[in-house]
């Protein structure tokens, strides 16, 4: 499905469900799940799809999930017609794009940048921290200058496009400091979880964050433990939506530790919007989603409004788009 039809398709669904949790998908849950070695991908949203074909050229040359999920979200991060995700995406309100990731592996390793500018793939500076450094999250000008030592590739920012938005988004918005609501067309971070056939599973998270954000804002995107967690004895999940709310909750180990209890990946995303849910006087506006995916390679995914999708691929799934299916029940 082309973004914009998704867009489309995502706000006659979201207009059909006000203030309700929505199931998005869910598959049969196991007795006793084992580890998995057949190789699955899942990712947030339509762009979901391209990115899961670039893992699964890893995955299905028995590559780690690691690689798998870095070369999958990439892709998206090239996607200059991608506007919540790289260089092309929104820029905080003073015109500067920044841009917030992370990688999480099966040893549990992980790496992060935050309010990084002007580097064309900041999930491969993330994954540099967490390879090349002893640290786990880098932000700002050390964040851009370690990726220039690596070498990493820059680009000049913001684009054209997104430079002419910005000018028309500031005519409008006067009032600096008005609140823009998270909405199907300011906010689209990709998460990706995979298993690889080793049964180890890894995890990408990379956004350019809440559009025209205040300068120096972090969303959870980069946060592990909030945008992204891995346990490779467990599973892994990863968010979208509103981040300030998914922090609040430590939203992806909250999913990991409700998979622990024994709660199948759909019911343990759904358990944490309601914990979010449970932490708001007021969740008009207010989207988050999270996607799962246990050690036995079942995936879940739920979110606070309908009109949330992903993208999964295995062996023998190719390039499907999970829609919101109604009033699941367990
Ligand atoms: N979670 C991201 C953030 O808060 C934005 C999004 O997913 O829409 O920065």
């Amino acid at each position: 499905m082309k973004r914009r039809s998704f867009f489309k398709f995502s706000l006659a669904t979201a207009f059909t469900s006000i203030l309700k949790p929505q199931s998005i998908f869910g598959m049969q849950a196991l007795k006793n799940p084992g580890r998995n070695s057949n190789p699955v991908v899942i990712s947030t949203w339509s762009h979901g799809i391209e990115a899961n074909e670039a893992a699964w050229k890893v995955l299905g040359n028995s590559g780690s999930s690691l690689d798998a999920v870095e070369q999958g979200v990439k892709i998206t991060e090239s996607d200059l017609s991608n506007r919540s995700v790289g260089i092309g995406g929104r820029p905080d309100r003073t015109g500067h794009v920044t841009l917030d990731a992370c990688i999480m592996d099966e040893r549990s390793r992980c790496g992060a940048v935050a309010c990084i500018e002007g580097i064309l793939h900041p999930i491969s500076v993330a994954r540099a921290v967490m390879e090349r450094t002893q640290h786990v999250m880098l932000v700002g000008e050390g964040a851009r200058s370690f990726a220039l030592d690596c070498g990493f590739e820059t680009c000049k920012t913001p684009i054209k496009e997104v430079k002419k938005d910005w000018k028309e988004w500031k005519k409008e918005n006067k009032e600096a400091f008005e609140k823009p609501v998270i909405n199907h067309e300011n906010h689209d971070t990709i998460g990706m979880l995979a298993i690889d056939a080793q049964g180890n599973i890894s995890g990408s998270c990379t956004t350019s964050g809440w559009a025209y954000k205040l300068p120096g804002r972090v969303g959870d995107s980069p946060i592990i433990g909030a945008g992204l967690f891995i346990d490779n004895e467990v599973g892994g999940a990863c968010a979208t939506g509103m981040g300030e709310a998914i922090i609040r909750i430590a939203g992806s180990h909250t999913v990991v530790e409700f998979m622990r209890q024994g709660h199948h990946p759909e019911k343990a995303c759904k358990l944490a919007v309601e914990r979010i849910i449970s932490k708001h006087e007021d969740v008009q506006g207010l989207q988050c989603g999270f996607i799962a995916i246990d050690k036995s390679g079942q995936v879940g995914g739920y979110s606070v409004y309908n009109g949330f999708n992903y993208a999964m691929k295995s062996s023998d799934t190719e390039k499907i788009l999970i829609d919101a299916p109604f009033d699941r029940k367990w």
